[in-house]
């Protein structure tokens, strides 16, 4: 600036010089003057062309002139490109931002002050059914018509979460989200969204598992209080006290298979798989199991009078299984002590290791009453029963196949079940080959 004042300077007194020769002062100053006039006009035309070479945008190529002007144009130049960069490292960041929020699990909404979406990312989409192209702009409660939602969004705060309905819900399943609203900004709102379904559905388990629990332990309970209370009221003879503690010892056996099942699952449950250097030698395991079965199964013959059943165990593979003794035990028992249990007595059981390219099977075919087809699929939940008090007469717990299962998906194995009303049934245990190993190594 200072530069251009003295130029003009300059040029007035070059002009003046002139003109106060040729004209005395009058002279002077009318050419003072027009050098002044004849710079102004140079000057705006200057600023024009270097407005205009700003607007055309030709910042890439050097300022076509010299001096001021072209100390000026670097400057601006250099100005503007390092808001270019900053403009394009901000932009870096804000996709970075995005495409962080975008791989969230959780839906991220967010809305303008007339809480209208500005943004969302794919899950939100998803969760509340939008799209997040076409949506833009729209008001959120227009869309999200949940009337949980639109009571919780008319409150003045936001303090906790409330739990509606997904867009995936079908007849079915019920998807359950968990939706909560952060203001931010200025009057702006976020909307965060999260698929509890698996936690509701958890949630349920547990309760449904608590009640089943007390149930099954109040009703032997209440079976015994009512003898100790007939014991301490009425004057019973030795032959009645007898046969009372005898019911009462049978309540008791009841609770405490029950929680020693209860046990087990919770092992199995809180525990690692077992690993590969326990080895059990199915001779011994076979042995074992038959022992009990028909222990068990005269135990039956005795009591209701009538032949015990046959139980037939085909040769044993001379193998040994990898993992945990007595999950195993409990896995094979329960299998074969059910089939004692349900067959009718004087029926027939196979035991069966069969090689198959799966690998080793061991199958426990009955040929008692058999389950119906609609009960399958359902017969290794918790407490799940198809005749609830042949299942209690036999001192079943209702736990025994969901201890099997767990303990085949811990050994990398599975729990078979194939079973025809009336036509007895087959439970297989499959066990891959990395569980077995040849007896002599
Ligand atoms: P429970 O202790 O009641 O036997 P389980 O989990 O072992 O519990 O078995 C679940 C249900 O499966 C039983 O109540 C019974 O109805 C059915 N079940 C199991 N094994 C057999 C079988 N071999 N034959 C017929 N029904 C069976």
């Amino acid at each position: 600036m200072v530069f251009a004042i003295i130029e003009l300077l300059f040029i007035v007194f070059l002009a003046a010089m002139p003109g106060w020769f040729l004209g005395g002062e009058l002279g002077a100053c009318l050419a003072a003057l027009v050098a002044v006039g004849a710079y102004a006009l140079n000057f705006s035309w200057k600023v024009d062309r270097f407005d205009r070479w700003l607007s055309a945008r030709t910042l890439r190529h050097d300022p076509p002139w010299q001096g001021l002007w072209l100390d000026m144009a670097t400057r601006v130049v250099r100005l503007l490109r390092q808001q270019e960069k900053l403009a394009a490292l901000h932009e870096g960041r804000l996709v970075d931002f995005l495409s962080a929020i975008q791989a969230s699990p959780n839906g991220v909404i967010l809305l303008d002050e007339e809480a209208r979406i500005d943004w969302c990312n794919s899950t939100a989409a998803s969760h509340l059914g939008l799209d997040a192209v076409k949506d833009r702009m729209q008001h959120i409660v227009h869309l999200v018509r949940d009337p949980v939602f639109a009571r919780y969004f008319a409150q003045s705060v936001h303090g906790s979460e409330v739990v509606i309905e997904g867009r995936s819900s079908s007849m079915v399943n019920t998807q359950k989200l968990s939706v909560h609203l952060h203001a931010y900004g200025e009057g702006r709102m976020l909307l965060l969204t999260r698929d509890i379904t698996a936690m509701a559905q958890a949630d349920a388990m547990r309760r449904d598992f608590v009640a089943n629990v007390s149930h099954e332990i109040r009703t032997p309970l209440t079976v015994l209080s009512g003898f100790i209370e007939t014991l301490q009221s009425l004057p019973l003879d030795t032959q009645q006290t007898q046969n009372y503690l005898q019911h009462m010892s049978v309540q008791s056996d009841r609770m405490q298979s029950l929680v020693a099942d209860l046990l087990t699952l919770s092992q199995l449950e809180g525990s690692q798989p077992p690993g590969l250097h326990e080895k059990v030698s199915l001779t011994w395991l076979m042995s074992q199991v038959v022992m009990d079965s028909t222990a068990l199964s005269e135990g039956m013959a005795n009591k209701l009078g009538g032949a015990a059943h046959h139980l037939v165990l085909e040769p044993v593979p001379d193998v040994q299984l990898l993992g945990s003794r007595s999950e195993l035990m409990s896995a094979v028992s329960n299998l074969v002590t059910n089939a004692v249990r349900y067959t009718p007595l004087g029926g027939l059981i196979e035991l069966t290791w069969t090689h198959k390219p799966e690998g080793w099977v061991f199958a426990v075919k009955d040929s008692g009453p058999g389950i119906a087809a609609e009960h399958l699929p359902r017969l290794t939940e918790r407490f799940y029963r198809v005749d609830r008090s042949r299942s209690r007469e036999t001192g079943g717990t209702g736990l025994g196949l969901a201890i099997a299962k767990h303990v085949m998906q811990r050994h990398g194995g599975e729990l078979r079940i194939e079973s025809e009303l009336g036509r007895g049934s087959t439970f297989q245990l499959t066990f891959p080959h990395t569980r077995v190993l040849p007896e002599q190594a």
